[in-house]
């Protein structure tokens, strides 16, 4: 299936590796040019050049922090006009909300809330006046099913959820969509850092608390960041005009409910 989206440009945040990454990676493949940004320069143009040796797209490489003005305004000054964006970061640290301090929560709402915020502010008016565009999110599965040590995600993330639930259907009529990817478990460096973190409090080793958790997931393994990104690619392709607002869960079907 053409995606019909060659020659488009996209903005994919925080796509170093991980789930970012895969994004960039499926929407290079359909022939989207790319402005990719991490924190890390070193890592993020070795992406870059993988991206376009796989390709043969253009991509562009911004090092930055996208959770700051700053980072904001060099991904922007690089991708002024993006067709295509898609909104990821770091998720914020696991932890217990007795020991959360004012300062976490406003770095939690910042990075995951009010980043994806002001990047859709500061591009979806372009989108409009050439009546295509494509907004992504990347939230987390916690969205739905909120995961306990992670309260500040689940928070942030949800608040960003509600948002864009009323600003997409304000949207789609000029042919701009705006929509959620909840990942659950992916094999990312991420993922495995949450395995690290709970292995000390329950005195076991990362690996077995990886492998409990992928034989307990209905798929028996983790997701991707190439599926990953192919559903990204999809949410973005011309053909996905009417699909706005969703929040559509990869998860292997962890998720127990029927809807
Ligand atoms: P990952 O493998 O650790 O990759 C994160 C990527 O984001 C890296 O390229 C990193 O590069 C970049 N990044 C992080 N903070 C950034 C910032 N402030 N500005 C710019 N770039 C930044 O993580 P992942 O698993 O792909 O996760 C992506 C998002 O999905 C996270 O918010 C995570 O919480 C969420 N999520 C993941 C899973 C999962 O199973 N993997 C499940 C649910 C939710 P630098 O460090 O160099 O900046």
């Amino acid at each position: 299936m053409d995606l019909g989206i060659r020659g488009k440009t996209a903005l994919v945040c925080a796509a170093s590796k991980g789930l970012g990454k895969g994004c960039a990676l499926s929407l290079a493949r359909e022939g989207v040019q790319l402005v990719i940004t991490a924190r890390g320069r070193d890592a993020l143009e070795a992406t870059a050049q993988e991206i376009r040796r796989l390709t043969g797209t253009k991509v562009t490489a911004v090092a930055g922090d996208i959770t700051t003005p700053e980072g904001r305004a060099q991904a922007l000054g690089a991708c002024p006009s993006p067709d295509i964006l898609v909104n990821n970061a770091g998720g914020p640290p696991p932890g217990d909300f007795r020991n959360w301090t004012r300062e976490d929560w406003i770095k939690a709402v910042d990075a995951n809330m009010l980043t994806p915020i002001e990047l859709i502010k500061a591009t979806l008016d372009g989108m409009i006046a050439r009546r295509f565009g494509r907004i992504v999110n990347i939230t987390s599965g916690a969205v739905k099913m909120p995961i306990p040590e992670l309260g500040l995600s689940n928070g942030a993330r949800t608040g960003l959820s509600g948002f864009v639930a009323g600003l997409s259907r304000q949207t789609v009529q000029h042919n701009v969509t705006i929509n959620n990817l909840l990942p659950g478990p992916f094999d990312t460096d991420r993922l495995r850092s949450n395995f690290a973190f709970n292995a000390k409090k329950l005195g076991k080793t990362a690996e077995e608390l990886a492998r409990a958790r992928s034989d307990a997931n209905p798929a028996k393994r983790f997701g991707t960041i190439e599926e990953f990104g192919d559903a990204c690619a999809f949410l973005c392709a011309a053909q996905s005009g009417f699909i706005t607002g969703q929040n559509l869960l990869l998860d292997g079907g962890a998720y127990p409910g029927t809807f």
